[in-house]
């Protein structure tokens, strides 16, 4: 294979939201970023509903809050659901929790076209050279370390490149997780299938719950109704695997059938038509997607977004997880590329934050999926799950808007600063006075991370790498 003579030190296959965050992550730290897509943007994808972690987090740190803000997506408030023992709808907005309160206490129902395109452009911009029709097939191998991959070329030609490390980006078709080592181990209790159109015309919520998300339990599982513009909207049908039947034989007629099976949806839609032509135009079919492979790294070459894993369309999780594992996974890259610890332990902190984000949405959900609870009771297996203690629906809200993990970077500002405090406070009240000094000399107002586990890694100051917990230290 001809090589592109070139070694970068970053390349990432895959550029939806996962790889196109990693790989600019990565660039803005003066790192040389290859990224190798196989398609041609804009590209349709599935996954719609974000999350305040997303919009205002890592889109915040990459740069790209103006243009999301004038890209003119539908804001989303919070979600509303028909679920559980209660027959009347009710809905959360992300204000409810302190992590999200303030001016950013909301997030948005996107085009996938448009805002996978919006970070690729930004990666582009911050220096990450993308390529796309350009499929990567495997990985180039030495000594047990990854060191590049084989692609092939806009012109079909075979081709090679040189990188310390390889992130593969690729989503859930990913082929290239196979050379990690481990396996994708698929949930015995996630078992859905999607079937999902596109309406012009559906009703709205009133204000200002009209860009809400809106989930609705049925017999065969549930549905999303999402508003994706004034007029455009998103619906599907997860159905449990015990009524596949209903999915078989043709979309259009049985996306119709669940439908009609559903009052509220059916509803909704009494005065709506089908998208029959264009990117939006066809009924689509997704199964097996929840899944985590049980490594995430191996020497050169580390997993993140769904290629890692997801869990269950329910409660808008998949892009929070992808561009938080690609947050993750820069910093170990980034840390480890500057040589200031060892990709070992590097990795070992982003799949060790990761494992945690990712329990506490599944053991949410598998508890969810229990219909016959009551709101109140979903909201007390929020604060069990995380360990959060808000009232009411805090825990909840603070959960299923990707605020679990208590990084600063996924937070609003009011709460970043809140916590800052009240770490000072606990070092305060644990260390004596001499050890309190050097923390706060150490990290002046940056307190604002604390290590997982007693040998775990902190955030650094810049909040692009990891660093030695002082805490964990002998000072
Ligand atoms: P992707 O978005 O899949 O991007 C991977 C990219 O890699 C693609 O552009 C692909 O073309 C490229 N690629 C693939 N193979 C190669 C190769 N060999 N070489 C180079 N490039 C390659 N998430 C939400 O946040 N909200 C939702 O409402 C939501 N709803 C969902 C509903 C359903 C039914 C499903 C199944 C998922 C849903 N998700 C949702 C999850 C969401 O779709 C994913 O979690 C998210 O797209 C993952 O991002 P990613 O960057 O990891 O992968």
């Amino acid at each position: 294979h001809p090589t592109d003579g070139k070694v970068y030190d970053v390349m990432v296959a895959g550029g939806g939201p996962a790889g196109s965050s990693v790989a600019a992550f990565a660039a803005m730290q003066g790192h040389r970023v290859l990224l190798l897509e196989k398609e041609e943007f804009p590209r349709y994808q599935i996954g719609e509903s974000l999350l305040p972690s997303t919009v205002h987090g890592i889109c915040g740190l990459l740069g790209v809050t103006e243009e999301l803000e004038s890209a003119g997506f539908v804001r989303k408030r919070g979600g509303t659901f028909r679920w559980g023992s209660n027959s009347e709808p009710w809905s959360f907005d992300f204000a409810l929790s302190e992590k999200f309160a303030g001016p950013t206490s909301y997030a948005y129902q996107v085009e996938r076209a448009k805002f996978d395109q919006l970070l690729l452009d930004n990666a582009r911009r911050k220096g990450v050279e993308v390529r796309e029709r350009c499929a990567v097939r495997d990985v180039l191998e030495d000594d047990g370390r990854v060191r590049g991959v084989r692609y092939t070329d806009p012109d079909g030609a075979e081709r090679a490149v040189h990188a310390q490390f390889v992130v593969d980006a690729t989503g859930n078709q990913s082929r290239l997780q196979r050379y990690i080592g481990g396996q994708r181990r698929y949930s015995d209790f996630f078992q859905n299938i999607a079937l999902f159109g596109y309406f012009e015309g559906g009703r709205r919520l009133p204000s200002p719950n009209s860009g809400n998300i809106t989930c609705v339990a049925f017999p065969s599982g549930w549905f999303w109704y999402i508003p994706l513009s004034d007029t455009l909207t998103s619906v599907g049908a997860v159905v449990r695997k015990e009524c596949a039947d209903q999915v078989r034989g043709d979309r259009a007629e049985a996306l119709a059938a669940l439908i009609a099976d559903c009052p509220l949806i059916a509803d909704y839609l009494s005065d709506a038509r089908r998208v029959t032509s264009g990117r939006y135009g066809e009924v689509r079919v997704r199964k097996d997607w929840s899944y985590l492979h049980d490594t995430f790294w191996q020497p050169g070459m580390a997993l993140v977004g769904d290629s890692v894993g997801f869990i269950d369309p329910l409660f808008s999780s998949g892009v929070h997880m992808a561009t938080y594992s690609a947050l993750l996974a820069a910093r170990s890259l980034n840390t480890a590329l500057r040589g200031d610890l060892g990709e070992r332990e590097c990795f070992a902190e982003y799949e060790a934050r990761y494992r945690k984000e990712y329990q506490s949405f599944h053991d949410f959900l598998v508890n969810f999926y229990d219909v016959n609870r009551d709101e109140q009771q979903y909201f007390e297996v929020a604060r069990r799950v995380t360990r959060d203690t808000a009232p009411g629906a805090g825990a909840f809200v603070g959960l299923v808007g990707g605020g679990a993990s208590d990084e600063a970077a996924l937070t609003s500002e009011s709460y970043r600063d809140k916590r800052k405090k009240d770490l000072l406070e606990q070092s305060r009240a644990v260390h004596h006075e001499g050890h309190r000094i050097q923390l706060q000399a150490a990290f002046g107002e940056a307190v604002d991370d604390t290590p997982l586990s007693a040998d775990g890694l902190v955030v650094s100051q810049d909040g692009m790498h990891w660093e030695k917990s002082v805490t964990s230290s002998t000072v």
